[in-house]
C-alpha cells in the first residue's frame, strides 16, 4: 500500500530534558481489548463504543479483596451502584461475593433486581423517602444515617413496626485532606456523631449495627484512612464501654484513587497514586491497634468504587476531521464527546491510537463533535496524525461514566462486555430516537 504524505517538521532534540509531556514520549497504540481487535468491535458495535473487561473487574476484585484479607480477618466488599450500576457489571461482583451499596430508592430496586437479598444492601445518602426507608427495614437492609431528622423518621417508623431497623451513622471528620466532606453524615469532632449514637443505643426499637464514613473520591492519602479509621474505631469503643454493645460493623466507605491523572497533575496517576496494600495497611492497622475489645473485632466493609472498575473501562472512537487552529496548533475531532465521557473535566485521560502510525507526537487539541465549547476531551496531548476514520482508545473510563453521561445531542452509544473467554456481549444498547422521545408527550393544540 501506498504511503499517505505527511508533513515534516523540524524537531529540538534534549536528549535527557523533561519535555512540557515527561522525560520521553511515546504513544504505544492499543490494538486489541482482551483479544478483541479494536476496529473489528467498533465494526460490530459502532462508534463510540464503551467496552468493559470482566477479566479486569475480576483480576481487580481478587487483588483488592487479598490486600485486606491477608491483613485483617474478617472484611465485606459492598459494590457501590452509583460507579457503574450497570446490570452486568454489578452481577461480576456479586458473583465474586460483594454486597450492594446505593445511595437512592432506584438503586435500590436495581439491586433488588440484581438478586441482591435485602439484608445484604446498604443503604446510604442524604435522602431516602419515607416509602424507600419502610421498604429497607421490611427487608432487613442497613440503613446508614445522615441527619437527626432521618433518625427522627426511623424512630418513629419503628414505633409502629414489628421490624427492628438495623441502622448504622455515617460519621464525617477532620482527616487532615481538605476541604472537609462535612455535609454528609454526622461530625466526630462537634459531638453529633456521639450523641447520635447514644440516642440510636438508648432506643430499645432500633439496633445500632455498625459506623460508616466515606472521607472523599480519588484520596491520594493513606494517612487520611488512618485517621478516618481511628475516629472510627474510637466511637466503637466508647459505645462498647458506654453501652456494653460490640458493633457488628465499621464501613469504611469508598474513595481509593485509579490509575488516572487528574489536570494539572505533573506525574501520571499510575506512577503515584496508592495501591490497594497501601490502602490496606492504613486501615487495619488503625483498626487492630485501637482500644476495641480483640475477641469480637467488627466485621471491616470496603465500598471500593472508582478503584474497582475504572481501569476495566476503555472508551473506543474514530477520529472525524483534522485542522488548525488558529495558532497553527493542530487540532483532532473525534466522535467522544464530553457528554459521555464526563470524567474529562477532571482527568487527563490516556488516549493510544488503535493501530501503529507515525513516531512523530504533536501537542494536539482533541475536541469532541458537539456544537459546544466546552466540548474538549484533552487541551494538549502528545498524539500522533490520525486520519479520519482511523480508531482510537481511551483508557480507565470505568467508573462514574456510564452513570454520569447524559443524553445531549447525540446517542449514547452501546456498552459491550468482553467475557472471560474473550466473547463480547452486548450490555447496554444504543439510545435511538424511539428511547429518547419515549417519555415525552405532545398536547393536543401541538398535533
Ligand atoms: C460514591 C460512594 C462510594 C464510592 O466511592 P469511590 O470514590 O468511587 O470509591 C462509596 N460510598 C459512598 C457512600 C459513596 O457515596
Amino acid at each position: 500500500m501506498k504511503k499517505q504524505f505527511e508533513r515534516p517538521y523540524i524537531k529540538k532534540i534534549r536528549a535527557g530534558i523533561p519535555s512540557k509531556f515527561g522525560m520521553s514520549v511515546h504513544n504505544e497504540p492499543v490494538t486489541h481489548i482482551d483479544n478483541n481487535p479494536v476496529p473489528e468491535l467498533i465494526k460490530q458495535f459502532g462508534s463510540p463504543l464503551f467496552v468493559i473487561s470482566e477479566k479486569t473487574l475480576r483480576e481487580t476484585y481478587a487483588i483488592e479483596k487479598r490486600a485486606f484479607q491477608t491483613r485483617y480477618p474478617r472484611i465485606q466488599l459492598a459494590w457501590s451502584y452509583k460507579t457503574n450500576y450497570l446490570d452486568a457489571v454489578c452481577r461480576v461482583f456479586h458473583q465474586e461475593g460483594s454486597w450492594a451499596e446505593v445511595v437512592s430508592g432506584f438503586e435500590y430496586d436495581k439491586a433488588l433486581g440484581n438478586n441482591v437479598p435485602g439484608s445484604q444492601i446498604i443503604f446510604n445518602g442524604p435522602y431516602k423517602t419515607e416509602e424507600e426507608l419502610r421498604k429497607a427495614i421490611g427487608n432487613d437492609s442497613f440503613i446508614h444515617i445522615d441527619h437527626f431528622d432521618e433518625l427522627y423518621a426511623i424512630i418513629s417508623i419503628a414505633q409502629n413496626s414489628d421490624k427492628k431497623p438495623k441502622v448504622a451513622i455515617r460519621v464525617n471528620m477532620d482527616t487532615g485532606v481538605y476541604p472537609m466532606w462535612d455535609r454528609f453524615g454526622f461530625n466526630y469532632e462537634n459531638g453529633e456523631a456521639w450523641d447520635a449514637l447514644n440516642r440510636i443505643s438508648l432506643d430499645n426499637n432500633l439496633e445500632l449495627v455498625g459506623l460508616h464514613t466515606h472521607i472523599g473520591t480519588y484520596m491520594l492519602s493513606t494517612d487520611a484512612y488512618k485517621t478516618a479509621m481511628t475516629k472510627l474505631a474510637d466511637l466503637a469503643a466508647r459505645v462498647e464501654k458506654k453501652h456494653n454493645k460490640s458493633l457488628k460493623y465499621i464501613d469504611i466507605g469508598g474513595g481509593f484513587a485509579s490509575g488516572n491523572t487528574l489536570k494539572g497533575a505533573y506525574y501520571q496517576g499510575r506512577d503515584i497514586v496508592p495501591g490497594f496494600d497501601e490502602y490496606a495497611e492504613a486501615i487495619t492497622s488503625a483498626l487492630i491497634n485501637s482500644e476495641l475489645n480483640p475477641s469480637k473485632l467488627p466485621l471491616l466493609i470496603l465500598e471500593t468504587g472508582r478503584a474497582l472498575v475504572d481501569d476495566a473501562g476503555f472508551l473506543l472512537g474514530t477520529v472525524i476531521a483534522n485542522k488548525r487552529l488558529s495558532d497553527g496548533r493542530r487540532s483532532t475531532i473525534v466522535d467522544t464527546g464530553v457528554n459521555i465521557l464526563f470524567t474529562s473535566f477532571w482527568y487527563e485521560h490516556e488516549i493510544h491510537p488503535a493501530k501503529s502510525t507515525s513516531d512523530h507526537l504533536e501537542e494536539t487539541t482533541l475536541y469532541g463533535p458537539l456544537c459546544m465549547n466546552i466540548d474538549v476531551i484533552r487541551e494538549a496531548v502528545a498524539f500522533p496524525l490520525l486520519r479520519k476514520g482511523d480508531n482510537f482508545v481511551i483508557k480507565r473510563v470505568g467508573a462514574y461514566n456510564m452513570t454520569q453521561w447524559m443524553q445531549f445531542i447525540t446517542y449514547r452509544p452501546n456498552i459491550v462486555l468482553i467475557d472471560m473467554e474473550g466473547k463480547a456481549h452486548l450490555v447496554r444498547e444504543a439510545e435511538n430516537l424511539d428511547s429518547v422521545r419515549g417519555n415525552e408527550r405532545i398536547p393536543d393544540h401541538l398535533k
